[in-house]
């Protein structure tokens, strides 16, 4: 299995190169087929999953488990794109995205948010006690503070030590696959979708988003529609990788129209891709990973470069899965 450091390194050294007109795709294949089960991405969400799953094997909402797993990255200070310990932005913040969805529709985000360990407990909060969907900035954080979370400092040593150097060495931020301007791997959002016993889907994610991007900037994690979709009668997606290339295309919303339309999730997934390759002039030079559930449990991803991968669990599995990318070669 390739890992998201061997994909950076390989990345690096190929990508001007990649051409893509004549490629011929194979038919994404989907799988699984069964609840409950959980699914998110990249490696952070073997444990993540694991978190998820005790709630579900107790009867527990798809709601709580999703919650539950993706608070465990978030917690983490070794995940460094997500919550606690993420990569700061190009001002040494560190500046927190995150959206949560059920199957009833119902919806909550936060964006721009500082100090707070788990924005997606926050996001919650926005659901389930404002009149709203998305809290940003000062006045996230002050919904959170007036709702009991506690101000803490999420920039952890390393991480101030890592953003003084990139300072230093006057690197500049660009959107593109971050690979040429970072040594770190940094950006892996974790997007997690989950049915339980009851079949009721729901989906989280939470990201600190692209590391060293400018102050201010908000990704598609917390977009509902971009980096997180869920339709109750259909399915769910989330998204991970370059934030604008999902946000102008708005992803996770599309793959679960193809879902509604008849395509299985991987299918759905590529489809997503293309939309991405055909309205996006630069888009080989970055990543983004779709990753889909539909009600029947099953399963599937698509990626633009090859390296994303997905943590499944369900009753009969627990698994890391390579997604098939559009890019056959780095
Ligand atoms: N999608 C996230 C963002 O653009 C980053 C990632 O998933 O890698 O903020």
């Amino acid at each position: 299995m390739q890992t998201r450091r061997s994909f950076i390194k390989k990345s690096t050294a190929v990508l001007p190169v990649i051409c893509f007109s004549n490629q011929v795709l194979a038919g994404a294949v989907s799988d699984g087929g069964s609840f409950p089960v959980v699914i998110s991405t990249w490696n952070h969400g073997l444990p993540a999953n694991q978190a998820a799953w005790e709630v579900l094997v107790k009867g527990g909402s798809s709601l709580d488990a999703v919650e539950a797993g993706v608070r465990v990255p978030e917690a983490d200070p070794e995940v460094i794109t997500v919550g606690y310990g993420g990569i700061p932005d190009a001002d040494g913040k560190v500046t927190l995205d995150a959206c949560i969805m059920d199957e009833k529709g119902r919806a909550g985000s936060v964006t721009f948010l500082e100090h707070i360990k788990h924005p997606i407990s926050v996001a919650r909060l926005v659901m389930e006690k404002t009149p709203h969907v998305m809290l940003s900035g000062d006045g996230a954080l002050k919904f959170a503070l007036e709702n009991g979370f506690k101000k803490e400092n999420l920039l952890t040593p390393k991480m101030k030590a890592a953003w003084k150097k990139w300072k230093k060495e006057k690197r500049t931020f660009s959107t593109k696959i971050n690979i040429e301007n970072q040594l770190l791997e940094n950006h892996d959002t974790i997007g997690m979708l989950a049915i339980d016993k009851e079949g009721r889907l729901s989906g989280a994610c939470t990201t600190s988003g692209m590391g060293y991007k400018l102050h201010g900037r908000v990704g598609d994690s917390p977009i509902i529609g971009a980096g997180l979709f869920v339709d109750g009668e259909v399915g769910g997606a989330v998204a991970t990788g370059s934030g604008e290339l999902v946000m102008k295309t708005l992803g996770s919303f599309l793959v679960v129209e193809m879902m509604r339309n008849g395509k299985s999730p991987s299918e759905a997934c590529e489809e997503a891709v293309k939309r991405i390759a055909k309205k996006i002039p630069d888009y080989k030079n970055h990543q983004v990973g779709f990753l889909a559930l539909n009600l029947k449990g099953e399963y599937g991803s698509f990626c633009i470069q090859p390296g994303f991968n997905y943590a499944v669990k369900n009753g009969s599995t627990e698994k890391l899965i390579d997604a098939e990318a559009w890019f056959k070669t780095l």
